[in-house]
């Protein structure tokens, strides 16, 4: 069955990095978030006019961390990476100013930190730091584990309210003396006990370096890890859920 569909009105925007947009949006209508605890909670945003559709024909559609949902004041939030002139909703946030009306699809979502876990790991790069940010305002204030997030330099840097038992490492895209997402993760000090990891960011980074080292090498269980591509390099999402479908195949034949 579709999930429910929700119209939103821009109230605000703000800019909260040279490359990150946050919208906040009123709704008169938030119930499909009632009950939503997955602090990965997303939605698609439906863009284009649907009876300008062909029959058969799918709308335009982009996938977004929805933060703070909040039913009974019928608001929300979506932080955008603006990501130049290309995509569709990257611009679209860019120019979006209040009284602009987006109708998403949702949410959907699969994780929110484990409190019984002895450890956390979150590691992304800007498209996951929305979800990043909302898994951490979850975690007690002696929460133990590490935070690694990749961004295009030091003016990209967002405060997180990090616990204080936690690193936080920022990596600079721009810096050639700076790791890249996986050899970060691999550097980092191995805690005792149960990690529960979130890892998630451009596809690649993602998926070829830094899930075979948790679930090979480190041996985490598949349950204990959320981890996906959010996005891929030189693809729109439609051409990226091509790519994701050849992997996923690829993988059930070897
Ligand atoms: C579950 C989930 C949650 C997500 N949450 C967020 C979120 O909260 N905030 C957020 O900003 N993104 C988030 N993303 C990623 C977002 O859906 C993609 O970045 C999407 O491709 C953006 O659509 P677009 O129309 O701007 O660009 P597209 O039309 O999809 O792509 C156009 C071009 O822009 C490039 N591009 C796309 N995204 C980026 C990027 N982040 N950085 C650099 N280049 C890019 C593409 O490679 C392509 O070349 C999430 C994705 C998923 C699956």
């Amino acid at each position: 069955m579709s999930k429910p569909l929700t119209e939103l009105i821009v109230t605000a925007s703000e800019r909260l990095s040279p490359g990150m947009v946050r919208l906040r949006f009123r709704s008169e209508d938030l119930s499909a978030f009632v009950g939503s605890e997955d602090t990965d909670r997303y939605v698609k945003l439906v863009f284009g006019d649907p009876a300008a559709l062909e029959k058969g024909e799918r709308p335009l559609m982009r996938t977004y961390t929805a933060l703070d949902p909040d039913p009974v004041t019928g608001t929300l939030a979506i932080d955008f990476v603006v990501h130049g002139d290309t995509g569709v909703a990257g611009p679209w946030a860019a120019a979006a100013a209040p009284g602009d009306r987006i109708t998403v699809r949702g949410p959907g979502g699969g994780y929110a930190p484990d409190r019984e876990a002895a450890w956390h790991l979150l590691v992304g790069d800007e498209a996951a730091l929305p979800a990043i940010r909302q898994a951490l305002t979850t975690l007690p204030s002696d929460a133990a584990g590490h935070v690694v997030v990749q961004v295009d330099s030091a003016a990209h840097q967002q405060d997180l309210g990090v616990p204080a038992e936690m690193s936080l490492t920022w990596l600079h895209r721009s810096a050639p003396d700076h790791p890249d997402l996986e050899a970060a993760t691999r550097a980092l000090p191995w805690l005792p006990g149960r990690v529960h990891a979130f890892v998630h960011g451009e596809a690649q980074d993602v998926m070829h370096g830094i899930r075979p080292y948790l679930l090979k090498e480190r041996e985490v269980p598949r349950a204990d890890v959320s981890i996906s591509g959010y996005w891929r390099r030189g693809r729109t999402e439609e051409t990226f859920r091509a790519w994701k479908a050849e992997l996923a195949a690829a993988e059930a034949d070897g």
